[in-house]
């Protein structure tokens, strides 16, 4: 149990589906107002349908993380008249994984501005916000790819962003302590969710390095992914007031499946 105050307004970016829709089902059954934002309005129509079913209330908005004016206006939309307390930083793409020379620059700066800029957009436009609510949160949905593993052949893109979001946390959380912000990483494992649609592998056994892991290479559960709900329980607890005294640290939610890689 947590003591995390019920009446928050929180906003979750990709929140259609996998842990960003997991996020918004935890925070939902606290009786928040959920901001869910992301590309598709059928998508987010159906998670805000399940929201309101657990009690919370939901808000669709319809933005693409890396454009500037439609992340500007539907964080201006959600916040400006009854606040913000938490911003959940999830929306995330695989992109292409391919060996570094074929990488081409556009699919290069695809992933990059997904997950890169759209992780600046989201803080960037949510801060102003924050400031204003007393115990206002940050969480950052990055990766065990880029910070513990380097084992996915071919995600140079994704394992630079992933890293990326992980200094970007750190520095944040000196940055926002005076304005009383707390902001927090977490870094899933394998967890089920759709992101494999949202992957293109190219050759990538050519840049494959051959390694034998143990039978099941997810210690804690045989070898089984985990589950969106998993991460949406660390989220929850991040964002709430029982982690009153934590910032800039990066939580792993993977079932040790990093340290044995
Ligand atoms: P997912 O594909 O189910 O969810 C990602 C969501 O982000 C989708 O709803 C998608 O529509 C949305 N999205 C993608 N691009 C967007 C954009 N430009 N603007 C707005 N929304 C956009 O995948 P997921 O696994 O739930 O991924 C969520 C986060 O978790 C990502 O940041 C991912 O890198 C991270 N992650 C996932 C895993 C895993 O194994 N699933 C492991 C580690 C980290």
């Amino acid at each position: 149990m947590t003591d995390y105050r019920p009446s928050k307004r929180i906003i979750v970016t990709g929140a259609g589906s996998g842990i960003g829709r997991a996020s918004a089902m935890a925070f939902a059954r606290q009786g928040d107002t959920i901001g869910l934002l992301g590309r598709t309005e059928d998508e987010l129509r159906k998670v805000a349908e399940e929201v309101e079913q657990l009690g919370g209330t939901a808000e669709i908005l319809v933005a693409d993380v890396s454009d500037a004016k439609a992340m500007s206006s539907a964080i201006r939309q959600f916040s400006e008249r009854d606040g913000l307390h938490v911003m959940v930083v999830n929306a995330g793409i695989n992109g292409v994984w391919a060996p570094i020379a074929d990488l081409k620059p556009d699919e290069w700066d695809k992933t990059i501005a997904v997950n890169l800029r759209g992780s600046y957009l989201s803080i960037h436009f949510a801060v102003p916000y924050l400031r204003k609510s007393a115990k206002s949160a940050i969480v950052v949905i990055s990766s065990i790819n880029g910070t513990r593993t380097f084992t996915s052949a071919g995600a140079s893109a994704y394992a630079a962003t992933k890293a990326a979001q992980v200094a970007l946390v750190k520095q944040l959380a000196v940055e926002l302590a005076g304005d009383r912000i707390r902001i927090n990483a977490v870094c899933p494992g394998a967890i089920e969710t759709s992101i494999e649609n949202n992957t293109t592998r190219r050759d990538t056994e050519s840049v494959e390095v051959p390694v034998e892991f143990p039978d099941g290479d997810i210690p804690l559960t045989g070898g089984k992914s985990g589950k969106a709900s998993e991460v949406a329980s660390v989220v929850a607890f991040l964002a709430s007031d029982a982690a009153r005294h934590v910032t800039g640290s990066v939580i792993f939610v993977d079932g040790a499946q990093s340290l044995i890689r």
